[in-house]
């Protein structure tokens, strides 16, 4: 077992997505360089993060408030919910300022292979919430497991809401492309150039 408090922080680190070791190297240092500066806000901005951040029980976004602010905007579409993978899908989306449905996360994709079952992913919540929604748009993202996700979900949302139009994004899409990494604007032809599902 490394007590070496840096060499721990350097693990932690390395753990964040996005960061190998090299560059969580750079970050341990930037961050003891000056502690003050730059460890003592990182350090609150956690803290209140962990706090006050919590996932809304409707669309399982992250936010403040639960329900979340995208739940309760007077301006946002009822009728429409965009099924989508992540949290971040839901920023991106957000970001085009295109739609103006409302969201629901699921949490991840059906996968044999990592043992993602549907027990494990918010489809409970999704379909206790579709009284009064005319539209579903799937947007899970062009990947195998993201599109057997979508015809899984489909299928359940047809059994007790037939009357619901399905519809999935245009892929414009590179195929294995995440939502999330999409630019604004192809997202916004995708969403704006949605078929039937
Ligand atoms: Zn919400």
């Amino acid at each position: 077992m490394n007590n070496n408090p840096i060499e721990h922080l350097i693990k932690r680190l390395a753990k964040l997505p996005g960061m190998g070791s090299r560059s969580a190297r750079r970050v341990a240092l930037h961050l003891l360089s000056d502690k003050d500066m730059n460890m003592d806000p990182l350090q609150s901005a956690l803290q209140s993060a962990r706090d006050k951040v919590e996932k809304c029980s409707t669309c399982h976004c992250l936010d403040v408030v639960n329900p979340c602010s995208i739940c309760t905007h007077p301006e946002k579409d009822t009728t429409k919910i965009c099924l989508l993978q992540s949290v971040g899908d839901v920023w991106a989306m957000e970001r085009t300022g295109f739609y103006k449905g409302h969201y629901h996360v699921l949490g991840g994709v059906l996968s044999a292979l990592d043992g993602v079952t549907p027990d494990k992913l918010s489809i409970g919540t999704l379909l206790s919430r579709l009284d009064g929604v005319d539209e579903i748009i799937m947007a899970l993202g062009a990947t195998v497991d993201g599109q057997a996700t979508a015809y899984y979900v489909a299928e359940q949302i047809r059994k007790t809401h037939g009357d619901i139009t399905i519809s999935r994004l245009a892929y414009g899409v590179p195929i294995g492309g995440e939502v999330e990494y999409l630019d604004d604007s192809t997202l916004a032809t995708a969403m704006k150039s949605r078929g039937a599902f």
